[in-house]
């Protein structure tokens, strides 16, 4: 990489750093591959910490793959640019959400560009937002520990936490080994992990079906040491809001994955405000 372009990574890094300094809390969400309902676990985070009466904030960087919009049902919406910046936009729930997504020209259309273009690409764009002051900030990362989501973890200043998602297979299992490390290495508190698609529950008989493996994600968690969150069934309705941009949690808060959601919020306030009042 050239000098020149050195510098002008470090100057787009400390812009990202000015936009976020009203921002409480910066966790980023992770999972060692796609597919594990890592979007979903965000989405319904940042619904349950606003139920609290927290103001939260989105941001989509899941390049390839952009679904944080199409949960919230804003995938038509387009961001506005003012001589301040962009203002990201704002869901029924007051969620600010920025995503890649509302860069693009249309739904269909693949971002193909390439290595560092695109890391700098987003980051150009990461660099004109104007958050204003919110309590918490989630991060959808892209899936995987490449360097894809490397490159733009590290350009996120001061993230006071990672959560990862995983299902129960031994498949998941093994790579959420590397999803730890990746956070190690990026020097990031774990704070926890969530099992997703843990079991089946089958809405005639109430027997339970363990579709992937019985608690592989409570397992992995014992072993490396990491605090265990909490579980998310496999659940019809979870698919349906995603797909028809509905609130969960507003739609089935009686039900027991609204309160596994709530509850997963709780520990991850408490942990960041442990962290931060010492
Ligand atoms: P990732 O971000 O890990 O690639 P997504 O969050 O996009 O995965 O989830 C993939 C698909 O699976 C989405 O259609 C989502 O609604 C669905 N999904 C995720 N978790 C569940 C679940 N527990 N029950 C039913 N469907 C789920």
């Amino acid at each position: 990489m050239s000098e020149k372009s050195i510098v002008s990574l470090q100057k787009i890094r400390e812009v990202i750093k000015e936009r976020m300094k009203n921002i409480k809390y910066k966790i980023m969400v992770l999972s060692g591959k796609g597919g594990v309902g890592k979007s979903m676990v965000t989405a319904n985070l940042a619904v349950a910490l606003s139920l609290k009466g927290y103001d939260v904030a989105i941001l989509d960087a899941d390049l390839h793959g952009p679904t944080i919009p199409k949960m919230f049902g804003i995938e038509n919406e387009t961001i506005t640019g003012f001589s301040a910046g962009i203002i990201p936009v704002t869901t029924g729930n007051k969620i600010s959400i920025v995503s890649i997504d509302f860069m693009l020209p249309s739904e269909d259309t693949p971002v193909v560009w390439r290595g560092p273009i695109k890391t700098k690409a987003i980051m150009e764009f990461l660099s004109s937002v104007v958050w204003g002051c919110k309590d918490f900030l989630l991060i959808d990362l892209p899936p995987g520990t490449g360097d894809e989501a490397l490159s733009i973890a590290q350009f996120i200043p001061n993230v006071d936490g990672v959560v990862i998602v995983t299902i129960p297979s031994l498949v998941s299992q093994h790579v959420v080994r590397k999803a730890i490390s990746f956070a190690q290495k990026l020097d990031i508190p774990i704070l926890g992990i969530i099992e997703n698609m843990s079991y089946f529950r089958c809405p005639q008989c109430g027997q339970i079906h363990y579709i992937f493996g019985e608690k592989g994600g409570e397992a992995i968690a014992e072993e490396m040491n990491i605090d265990f969150l909490g579980a998310i069934p496999i659940d019809r309705r979870i698919a349906e809001c995603s797909d028809r941009g509905e609130s969960f949690l507003v739609k089935y808060p009686d039900s027991e994955i609204a309160k596994s959601f709530m509850n997963i919020a709780e520990q991850i306030i408490k942990k960041v405000e442990n962290r931060k009042n010492g």
